[in-house]
């Protein structure tokens, strides 16, 4: 990134209330560049999903302004904003067939009839599922399914997709194989993520930078290896520290990822 920067999303002091309560998300300043891998990582509650849905358009902001491209985008409905979106539970329509399901988003978005099978093609390929376009969800494999609703993320090239937790679902090794897929995918094509999750070497691992979020507040917005080894407060070393089911220490820093070694085994990411 250098040190020019091209802010592509802005909140600007944001705060969310559901039904007039308690603050979930308390005065929220964050700037994403464009082309950025950022992750907002803390426990469960702590206001990452809530951030998230109001970058997508479907919870509204109750105080402050989100810009997204440099368009102010709280009047803005979640379907002209242009997003690519991966959850947990895939949410693939179930009566449609894998090319159906990405079709969609291009039909939604009038996409002349002409291009919609190559775009598909390239995105099935993007994910390495070809060959299955022709099933249903129910005849994939969870890991399947998944691949397919990142490639339905990507199918019409947005510049900007939300992860929340895409790989909570899939057993570890599936999960650390995706990581390094859609790293490579954000590499590839150069679009702005930002991805949640609670898992600490998830974040490390795929991130340019890292959003620590508790209590509806970021503690810390860093570069993965100076949440190791300058953390801003004791919540920040505590959490970063929990990482250790890795128990190991960054030693190299490339394209914002980090290596860990483990004690006694070599390095492994
Ligand atoms: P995280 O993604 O970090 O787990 P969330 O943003 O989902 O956190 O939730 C933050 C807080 O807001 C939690 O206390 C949660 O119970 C509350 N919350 C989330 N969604 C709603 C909702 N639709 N209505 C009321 N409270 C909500």
């Amino acid at each position: 990134m250098g040190t020019s920067t091209d802010p592509f999303v802005v909140f600007s002091d944001v705060q969310k209330t559901y039904d007039g309560e308690i603050l979930v998300v308390k005065n929220l300043n964050l700037t994403i560049e464009r082309g950025e891998f950022l992750t907002l990582l803390g426990p469960s509650g702590s206001g990452k999903t809530t951030t998230l849905m109001m970058l997508a358009g479907f919870e509204v902001p109750t105080h402050g302004r989100i810009e997204i491209d440099k368009v102010e985008v709280n009047n803005v409905a979640p379907h002209k904003r242009n997003i690519g979106m991966v959850f947990q539970n895939y949410a693939l329509f179930p009566h449609m067939t894998v090319e159906e399901n990405l079709a969609f988003p291009l039909q939604v978005r009038k996409v002349p009839k002409s291009e919609i099978a190559a775009k598909v093609e390239r995105a099935l390929d993007m994910v390495q599922m070809p060959a299955m376009g022709k099933r249903r969800p129910a005849q994939l494999s969870g890991g399947q399914q998944q691949r397919v609703a990142l490639a339905r993320a990507l199918v019409f090239d947005p510049k900007l997709v939300l992860m929340d937790e895409p790989l909570g679902a899939l057993d570890k090794q599936l999960r650390e194989h995706m990581q390094i897929e859609i790293k490579h995918i954000h590499e590839r094509l150069g679009v702005t993520i930002v991805y949640v999750t609670h898992d600490q070497s998830e974040a490390l691992t795929m991130s340019d930078r890292v959003a620590v979020f508790n209590d509806g507040i970021i503690q810390q917005l860093a570069r993965p290896a100076d949440l190791y080894e300058r953390p801003e407060n004791s919540f920040v070393a505590q959490f970063i520290g929990e990482n250790n089911r890795l128990n190991g220490k960054v030693t190299s820093i490339g394209n914002g990822a980090c290596t860990v070694a483990i004690e006694g085994q070599g390095q492994v990411a």
